[in-house]
């Protein structure tokens, strides 16, 4: 089965639409892909709902709609039988796990992604950055101390482009098995997001990928579309990835509960 479980809803030219209609074109620019089941994972940061967790200059800025809309489009889309599900990007902010948990209980979400896009107010993936401030080998070492902690916290149940540091940072040596044996039941996404940014790699690279499966930890396959075009793309070679790290099934979820189905 190839499902995408990363999506944000938009329409062409990545306009945030939370509309039913705009829900039933990606439904069909899935089905022409072969994709059984997407879900709709929009930055929580989007939201109005959200605003007390944000602290970073950029999220304040794209903090511009209400939540209600966005949930409703989906409920509404999943009522009318649709194979989609109601889903959330939302960032790690340590320290913050409470209103977090308080945040979530308020919708009836399927699927919640764990992201780190800043740390300690610096980028992962954009400038002024961690790495550019600390260096690669100390910045892979914070992110992944944070992942761990997002992992621990109890509030997602995977975690988006998992080695998203590799963005500035070069791909490295560091310790994998160490936070592979954090992640319990939290799975790790498969994203085929990377090949479409300069570096053109999939994440996660590879060797972290086999350490998950040998600890054994689910994934989700993501492509990471901002616009319908881009949904289930370069999925093929997500699960050729997943495979190669010796994975033969992918895991789906319905109200935060997790099953394993075939892969590919
Ligand atoms: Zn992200
Ligand atoms: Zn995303």
């Amino acid at each position: 089965m190839i499902v995408d479980y990363h999506l944000h809803l938009r329409s062409e030219g990545q306009h945030v639409s939370h509309k039913v209609e705009t829900v039933e074109r990606w439904v069909e620019a899935a089905s022409k892909r072969g994709v059984a089941e997407i879900v709709f994972t929009e930055h929580a940061y989007y939201f109005f709902e959200m605003r007390t967790l944000l602290t970073v200059p950029y999220q304040i800025d794209h903090c511009h709609v209400s939540i209600g809309p966005y949930v409703e489009a989906l409920l509404e889309a999943k009522s009318r039988g649709l194979p989609v599900k109601l889903g959330l990007e939302l960032d790690y902010y340590p320290g913050r796990e409470d209103e977090i948990r308080e945040l979530l209980a308020r919708h009836p979400w399927d699927f919640v992604l764990g992201s780190i896009h800043y740390l300690d107010g610096l980028g992962i993936d954009v400038e002024p950055s961690l790495v550019g401030s600390v260096g690669a080998k100390e910045g892979y070492r914070r992110y992944f101390e944070a992942l761990g902690h997002a992992a621990a916290s109890g509030l997602f149940d995977a975690l988006a482009h998992p080695d998203l540091v590799k963005f500035l940072g070069g791909v490295m040596d560091w310790d994998r098995e160490a936070f592979v044996g954090e992640l319990g039941s939290v799975c790790l996404e498969v994203s085929s997001a990377g090949l479409r940014k300069p570096h053109g790699r999939l994440y996660p690279e590879p060797d972290l990928l086999a350490a998950a499966r040998e600890a054994g930890v689910g994934i989700t396959l993501a492509s990471d579309a901002h616009e319908p075009d881009d949904v289930g793309r370069d999925l093929e070679h997500a699960v050729e990835h997943a495979r190669a790290a010796g994975y033969e099934t992918v895991t789906l979820f319905e109200a935060r509960r997790g099953r394993q189905e075939p892969l590919g």
